[in-house]
């Protein structure tokens, strides 16, 4: 392999996981969430083939992403699931993109610039219904924005905390807060045109007990699940390979890279490996992380570096330099699964995906 590093993103996969998805919303309309690059996999990518494939609404966090969107042809309805900035209104409003109103002060920041300046802005209402992070504290509080003329109300939503475990009992409760609000919203009078509760884990675990009737989902769709248990046979999207720079012998008690913090207690193979934490590979697998080289699975030994790692390949008698070292994901002989990395290293899949940076070039293949 000539190149440093390549995160190869497999289409077909995610043209799977979105069938599987498909049945599991159970009717449900469904929302690709391609924040942050699409978790690493390249946004514009993704969403051209999940278009393709019948998804009904996209979403994203911030207004450059929305822009980006509508600029690489995509049509479907967009969320921006972040608080815009009234200035980026019209904007959005000109590129058909609607907005999550987070609370009343931006309700009002958003309906002036709206009033002012002669447009009307898409808004979905969020409601904190448990997260304690962005949304209206409750239904009354949300009702005073409802007729405001620069604001379409057409969506109202919350965002489940704890959807991941499923014996979690707060779950039911954010969906029973949620339900409570929107009947008596409907009671004043307003009937929203979606709604929605889920993220990945909500739409695994809870769908039976979501009363809504759209469904945000971004990491299953990349091929996790959240949590344990949901048993999709889901496929990971994204592979991350890098090259072998170079393998060299380190004798008996010499030690390797940054803080000497791994000693050879025998004579070793080392590959250098064209990988570091500034392309994603987290800096806490440092002897603790394993790659796959030709089919067999070798120790990180030493410091990850910023733009290097070595691994004892010993065991492969062959290695050489260029060969393709698997980091996470599937290969044609064997496989690394991310949720082993994200436990060693102490994280979460979702972000040792979005570490996968804009500096690593993406091949697409399907
Ligand atoms: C990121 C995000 C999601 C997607 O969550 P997954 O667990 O990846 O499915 C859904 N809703 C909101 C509000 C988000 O910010």
């Amino acid at each position: 392999m000539q190149e440093r590093i390549i995160a190869a993103i497999d289409l077909q996969a995610l043209a799977r996981n979105y069938r599987i998805l498909r049945k599991a919303a159970r009717g449900a309309r469904l929302m690709a969430v391609v924040k942050a690059d699409a978790y690493g996999h390249g946004a514009a990518a993704v969403s051209a083939k999940l278009e393709e494939m019948g998804i009904d609404w996209l979403a994203v966090r911030t207004a450059d992403e929305a822009a980006a969107l509508r600029g690489a042809g995509l049509t479907r309805p967009v969320l921006i699931l972040g608080r815009t900035p009234p200035e980026r209104a019209a904007e959005m409003a000109a590129l058909n993109v609607t907005l999550t109103v987070t609370g009343p002060e931006h309700a009002a920041e958003l309906s002036d610039a709206a009033e002012r300046g002669g447009f009307r802005a898409r808004a979905h209402f969020k409601l904190d219904t448990g997260m304690s992070r962005l949304g209206f504290a409750g239904a009354d509080e949300l009702a005073a924005w409802l007729g405001r003329p620069g604001l379409i109300a057409e969506g109202l939503y919350t965002h489940l905390a704890v959807s991941d475990e499923p014996e979690d009992a707060f779950t039911r409760v954010q969906l029973e807060r949620f339900t409570a609000a929107r009947e008596k919203l409907a009671r004043l009078g307003h009937i929203f045109q979606f709604t929605h509760c889920a993220n990945s884990g909500g739409m695994i675990h809870f769908r039976e007990a979501d009363p809504s009737d759209l469904i945000r989902t971004g990491l299953a769709l990349y091929g996790y699940e959240p949590g344990p248990g949901g048993g999709l046979d889901l496929r990971p999207v994204m592979s991350l390979w890098t090259s072998v720079a170079m393998v060299r012998t380190v004798r008996a008690g010499e030690t390797v890279s940054y803080g000497r913090r791994w000693t050879a207690g025998r004579d070793t193979r080392v590959a250098v490996l064209q990988c570091g934490y500034a392309d994603g590979y987290p800096r806490a697998l440092s002897n603790k992380g394993e790659i796959l080289l030709r089919g067999k699975r070798c120790p990180v030994v030493g410091t990850v570096c910023m733009d290097l790692m070595m691994a004892d390949v010993t065991q492969v008698p062959g290695a050489a330099a260029g060969d393709p070292a698997l980091l996470f994901g599937e290969s044609g002989d064997g496989a690394l699964p991310l949720y082993e990395l994200a436990e060693k290293a102490g994280t979460i899949p979702y972000e040792l995906l979005c570490a996968v940076n804009a500096r690593i070039p993406r091949t697409i293949q399907g």
